[in-house]
């Protein structure tokens, strides 16, 4: 097997075992840790042309990972971990933090209502997908949105309810995903003495129940609420405490829990799985569902009878693939997907101050660009709008005004000195120059051309709203203000179907915003790094 060079930190040759809560799992070929949503894009762009198995973990607390080799790349958000508040109620927090972490930065604010996160195993990025909850708490209850890449990278914002489908299922379920940030709000102050207590009160719940006694992924199955019995008493009364394949063994003390007393493998627990299914249903009358996620490759009959659904492998028809976010299966499936109408969002989210200088962006920016035709009408009608870029902001982020008052649609040279919104649209490769455009609510606005970081192209030493006649437009209403560009503006910058876009915001008092966000924070702020702007694959 050729070595390859992933477009992130990555690690070869890793036992999954040793890096999941479960500590079962054979070797993945790569292990990739992306530290932003820029190199987690870059990465699924990367295993497109790769071609290879994909899968996502987060601390693998309800993932059973095969104990074969994985062939392909486990993706980790473990370099994800950036937790900051953008509002007086509401938590910033990267996929990759960890649950606890977060209950513990609520009672250092005394901020009551994420009290079950405490000692729940997992990232909140999984949390999310699972839907987890526990004590009463639910995580679609604290959640005020979600920042989603999907595997074209797109980087998409999405509401509670377009994710959360009710009980342990969401949309994440069904499409595959990846959830980068979440935005949590907690408007509710509390003692923190108060919420101390709850977080040790649930604390010795589960150390009653014998949580931590060995690895295991909590419940194996999902509640079936129409028959009135929790999964754990029904298997409770079909005797199946105790109960034990190889290193793999039903917990004595909660008949759902299935532990890994030390050496198991992902057969041993797949094979009380399926003992536990089929008992549930013949003995009981009660069709359960697995909770547990089970990724990689397996015995197809096994999956079959844990009701897993898989992917038959192509050399060896008794196996079957499960859970991956990608397979080389799907470029074969590709053809079959319809097409999607325009216009569609390409980046979306909320603007973030610097990493490390957080609370210093007021909150309320938001942030979109849309893609308005496909490339190819574009083509034929090259003057027309072809992408979108708008600003919204409920917030006095933008409250910084030029002296006078201009009209709307003046070109400003000096709008830096302002509030402003700002997007940036470069080549992907370096050398390759980039646009930068700025622009307030009022509809003043500046656009110049670079060759290289802060070099401007010729001709614009003096700039002039003359070189971008016919190539861009104003779209302004109540609430939100942007441009249109066509794509006889964008084709130079394109590399084949690619772009990198970045937006930024600067309150013109010494207050910077980005989206997408950047791990690190240049010192002084300097938005002119196009290498670290988020590369996209046009429509
Ligand atoms: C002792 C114990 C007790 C538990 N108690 C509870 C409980 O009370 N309530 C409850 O609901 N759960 C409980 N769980 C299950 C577990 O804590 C949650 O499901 C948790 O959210 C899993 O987090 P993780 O990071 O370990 O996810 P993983 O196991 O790593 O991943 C779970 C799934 O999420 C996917 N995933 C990972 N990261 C992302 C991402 N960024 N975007 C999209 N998908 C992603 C994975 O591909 C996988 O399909 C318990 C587990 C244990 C071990």
């Amino acid at each position: 097997m050729a070595e390859l060079s992933l477009p992130c930190a990555f690690e070869s040759k890793v036992s999954l075992a040793l890096r999941t809560y479960y500590g079962i799992g054979g070797i993945a070929r790569f292990l990739a840790h992306p530290r932003t949503p820029a190199e987690l894009a870059d990465l699924l762009l990367w295993n497109r042309e790769h071609c290879l198995p994909l899968a996502l973990m987060g601390k693998g607390s309800n993932i059973l990972f095969s104990d074969t080799f994985f062939p392909g790349v486990v993706i980790s958000l473990d370099c994800m971990q950036r937790i900051c508040w953008i509002s007086d109620d509401e938590l910033f927090c990267e996929a990759g933090a960890d649950n606890t972490l977060i209950a513990e930065e609520l009672l250092q604010c005394c901020r009551a209502g994420g009290e079950w996160l405490f000692r729940l195993p997992g990232t909140i990025g999984s949390t999310v997908r699972m839907n987890a909850r526990c004590f009463g708490g639910e995580i679609s209850a604290v959640t005020a949105g979600i920042q989603t890449v999907s595997l074209d990278g797109r980087l998409r914002w999405q509401t509670s309810d377009e994710v959360f489908h009710g009980y342990k299922h969401t949309s994440l379920m069904d499409n595959p995903e990846i959830v980068v940030a979440i935005v949590l709000r907690f408007p509710k102050i509390c003692a923190a003495e108060q919420i101390k207590d709850l977080m040790q009160e649930y604390e010795t719940e589960r150390l009653k129940k014998h949580h931590f006694d060995f690895p295991s992924c909590g419940s194996t199955f999902k509640n079936n609420y129409t028959s009135g019995r929790s999964s754990g008493s029904i298997f409770e009364e079909l005797g199946f405490k105790g109960r034990q394949e190889g290193g793999a063994m039903v917990s004595e003390y909660h008949a759902n829990f299935i532990y890994n007393k030390g050496g198991a493998r992902a057969d041993n627990v797949l094979r009380l799985v399926s003992q536990m299914k089929i008992a549930a249903l013949k003995e009981a009358g009660v069709q359960l569902d697995l909770e547990v996620e089970c990724i990689g490759l397996f015995d197809g009959n096994l999956l079959e009878t844990c009701g897993v659904k898989n992917l038959t492998d192509t050399h060896d028809p008794a196996k079957g693939w499960a859970g991956l976010l990608w397979s080389p299966q799907e470029v074969i499936n590709k053809a079959e997907i319809p097409e999607q109408p325009f216009p569609q969002v390409l980046l979306q989210g909320p603007l973030l101050g610097y990493n490390g200088a957080d609370r210093e962006l007021p909150s309320g920016g938001f942030v979109a660009v849309e893609q308005l035709l496909s490339i190819g009408e574009a083509i034929v009608d090259p003057e027309a709008p072809f992408l979108r870029w708008t600003t919204r902001s409920n917030s006095d982020l933008f409250s910084m005004k030029p002296p006078s008052a201009l009209p709307t649609g003046t070109f400003y040279d000096g709008l830096w000195k302002y509030g402003i919104s700002e997007l940036f649209i470069a080549h992907i490769d370096a050398g390759g120059g980039y646009l930068e455009f700025e622009m307030n609510p009022e509809g003043h606005w500046v656009a110049l051309r670079f060759d290289a970081p802060r070099k401007r192209a010729q001709g614009q030493t003096v700039l002039s709203a003359q070189p971008w006649t016919g190539l861009l437009r104003m779209v302004m209403n109540d609430r939100s203000f942007g441009m249109e560009f066509s794509y006889k503006l964008i084709e130079p910058l394109l590399n084949g179907q690619s772009i990198a876009l970045q937006c930024c915001a600067s309150t013109g008092s010494g207050e910077y915003g980005l989206f997408p966000w950047w791990e690190g924070s240049p010192s002084p702020a300097d938005f002119h790094q196009p290498e670290r702007f988020y590369k996209i694959t046009l429509l």
